[in-house]
């Protein structure tokens, strides 16, 4: 949980597997359907969200597809969403209704909170989502639809894989090179073979600092999900195993009171 943002009554928030876990037995003891993938995940995920206060809220998902596509989520579009979500990987809203929720292993699961309107945006970005500049699109969707302004803002990040563990080859650093100044800052360990580790948490940190947000309103959770088996699922750490890899939800809500 990230509780700096609790001073404003915000929740922001990643579940752990046992969590999980523990609701996909009890799940596979009812004779839930596996085919009803919705009332899978609010089930799946309904011991989290009662441990953080944010059970009685309605989840807003999204369908995730590495893109860097950013929704605005209006509460008249609640219905339809719920029955079929939209496909994209950031939604920003003013609706403290709703409770925003993105789905990772791995990838960075990223938040941002204004604190003058209660504006907030959930944004899902591996390294496709990264390269686009979603966390920028997400904010500059902020400042259009709500007069967000980032000296306004903060930022919390849940648990990533970290540059200890996630390594990549020249089709994902070129690009980086390509498109940001400081790529080098971070790109760690190059090695002759044109690899080298890929620090997505600080990637991100420089696009939210691009915006104008300050340093010191930003919390990465500083967690590597391939480093905490325990805690976490890594798609990483368990592609071996195909089927075997789970998500984690980390929303953003309020409580209702
Ligand atoms: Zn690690």
């Amino acid at each position: 949980m990230c509780t700096p943002l609790l001073a404003f009554g915000v929740i922001v928030a990643t579940s752990t597997r046992s969590q999980q876990e523990h609701a996909a037995r009890e799940g596979a003891l009812q004779g839930e359907s596996r085919a009803d993938g919705r009332y899978r995940l609010e089930h799946m995920f309904a011991p989290f969200l009662c441990a953080v206060g944010l059970a009685h809220r309605p989840l807003i998902t999204l369908r995730q597809r590495h893109t860097h596509r950013c929704l605005v989520f209006d509460p008249a579009d609640g219905a339809s969403w719920s029955k079929s979500p939209p496909i994209g990987d950031a939604v920003v809203t003013r609706s403290k209704e709703v409770v925003l929720g993105i789905q990772t292993a791995d990838c960075a699961p990223i938040f941002i909170f204004d604190s003058r309107t209660r504006a907030r945006a959930a944004i899902h970005a591996g390294w496709r989502g990264t390269l686009g500049r979603i966390v920028e699109r997400a904010l500059a969707a902020m400042v259009a639809h709500f007069g967000t302004r980032a000296e306004d803002c903060y930022a919390a990040i849940g648990p990533t894989i970290g540059p200890c563990c996630y390594e990549v080859g020249p089709d994902v650093l070129e690009p980086f090179r390509r498109e940001f100044p400081y790529a080098e800052a971070v790109i760690v360990a190059p090695t002759a073979s044109g690899r080298a580790r890929l620090d997505l948490v600080e990637a991100n940190i420089r696009q939210l600092l691009a915006c104008g947000l300050s340093r010191a309103r930003i919390f990465a959770s500083g967690l590597c999900t391939a480093c905490h088996p325990r805690l976490f699922f890594s798609y990483r750490r368990e592609v071996m195993t195909p089927g075997r890899t789970g998500r984690m939800l980390s929303v953003i809500g309020e409580p209702s009171s």
